[in-house]
């Protein structure tokens, strides 16, 4: 039996509908930018593999880290214990985070990430005897599959079998070019009308939603208001984080500072899952008591996991390098100019751009529904071709890799305009 058969007997895949899918590709060998199936044919990777892996696939220096880490401390528990990585790992994040955040605490994905900041922002309100029980979200979001974080997620028929089971949340529209007062009126109705704890926001772009982006100044006014309600702001930097947007954190772009922020995906560089969210001394002064019910009852068996913690290390390191920096900045610029030819294209309604970060949406007939289609048309296109592109209804993205070679990056590109003249 091939791999792809015995994968249909056993396997049940992510978002997948097994009765109308076809068949799983089974990758055998990735480095950098490119993977391999079990057929030797090479595809580019033009999502970085759902976000997580800026670096490169199966990247010597990452593997190298992890595996001096994993023969010397693999794992202890956290609770009780502590180790070197996981305090690096700290020390690290104080010196690129906003500075007000002041503390971190570590779990195993962007779920459970967002999952400890809604709880969080539950609970501090809760210690602090006022009741505030609302989370206040945008349209469109995406913050992850389990509960806390489907439930501030807005895209409907992920999350429509579980309506009515859901904490309380409030959506406002995202303040996209001319909505913006929209926006704000609807935050300031929404805590009026409720009695709202937190804010939960993807900053700048909804990966999810179609790399939907909106300004930093927009952002600001938003933070302002909630911190002149005292409701808790929450940075879900999970797609954003470490490099995307051009900056370290889409939030550096932002002059307020939020309360919390999540990160996940891209923080070891897509070798280990691994989560971290951020909060402020004020949030962690809210816990800190005698009475030990005030204590953040939450943890997850392999917390601050030493592996994943010397992954996360070795990235922030590559982040870091001058040729990395670079990369970004070429990619972006590559975007720049591919925006500008393929803007004005007939069967283009609009592209656009951040970091390295592209998106381009497609004229169609119909309303193009998330899995629609059109959507279908456009991921065998590129599979034929060899280009790993996951369209969101219409609108195509790319999210390559940094390390992606120009050349590559080119074939992306001419694969994305052969697809709209396809369609
Ligand atoms: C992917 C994502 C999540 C969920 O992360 P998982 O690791 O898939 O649980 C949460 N928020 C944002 C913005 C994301 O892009």
């Amino acid at each position: 039996m091939s791999l792809t058969e015995k994968d249909r007997q056993y396997l049940w895949h992510p978002y997948t509908q097994h009765k109308t899918s076809q068949t799983p590709i089974a990758i055998t060998k990735a480095e950098g930018a490119l993977l391999w199936d079990e057929n030797n044919k090479e595809y580019i990777d033009a999502i970085a593999s759902w976000w997580v892996n800026p670096f490169g696939h199966s990247n010597k220096f990452i593997a190298d880290a992890i595996y001096k880490q994993l023969t010397t401390l693999e794992h202890v528990l956290f609770g009780g214990f502590t180790h070197e990585p996981a305090v690096k790992v700290a020390e690290r994040l104080m010196e690129i985070l906003p500075k007000n955040q002041q503390k971190i605490f570590f779990s195993d994905n962007g779920s459970t990430a967002v999952e400890v900041a809604i709880k969080v922002a539950l609970q501090y309100f809760f210690n602090k005897n006022e009741k505030r029980t609302t989370i206040i979200a945008f349209e469109n979001a995406f913050h992850g599959d389990t509960f806390a974080a489907m439930a501030a997620s807005g895209i409907s028929f992920y999350t429509q079998a579980f309506q009515g089971m859901f904490i309380d949340v409030v959506r406002i529209p995202v303040p996209i070019k001319g909505q913006e007062q929209v926006s704000f009126d609807a935050l300031e109705n929404a805590i009026k009308k409720h009695n709202c704890a937190g804010f939960i926001f993807e900053p700048l772009v909804q990966g999810a939603a179609g790399m939907v982006m909106y300004e930093p100044e927009a952002l600001e006014k938003l933070i302002r208001i909630c911190a002149a309600n005292k409701v808790l702001t929450i940075a879900d930097e999970v797609m954003t984080g470490f490099g995307k947007t051009g900056k370290t954190f889409a939030m550096d772009y932002v002059l307020e500072e939020p309360d919390m922020i999540c990160l996940s995906k891209a923080l070891t560089g897509g070798t280990i899952p691994m989560a971290i969210t951020t909060f402020t001394q004020d949030i962690f002064d809210a816990f800190y008591d005698d009475d030990i019910n005030k204590a953040l009852f939450h943890g997850h068996t392999f917390t601050a996991n030493p592996t994943g913690c010397a992954a996360a290390l070795a990235s922030i390191d590559l982040l870091q390098t001058k040729e990395m920096q670079q990369n970004i900045a070429r990619i972006n610029t590559s975007h720049l100019n591919f925006q500008k030819k393929i803007g004005t294209h007939p069967k283009v309604i609009t592209a656009r751009t951040l970091g390295v970060i592209f998106a381009v949406e497609i004229k169609s007939d119909s309303e193009e529904s998330y899995y629609g289609s059109m959507r279908t048309k456009l991921y065998n296109f590129f599979i034929n071709k060899g280009v790993v592109l996951r369209p969101v209804g219409n609108i195509v993205y790319i999210l390559p890799p940094y390390i992606m070679t120009d050349e590559q990056l080119h074939k992306v590109y001419t694969t994305i305009e052969e697809a709209i003249e396809m369609v």
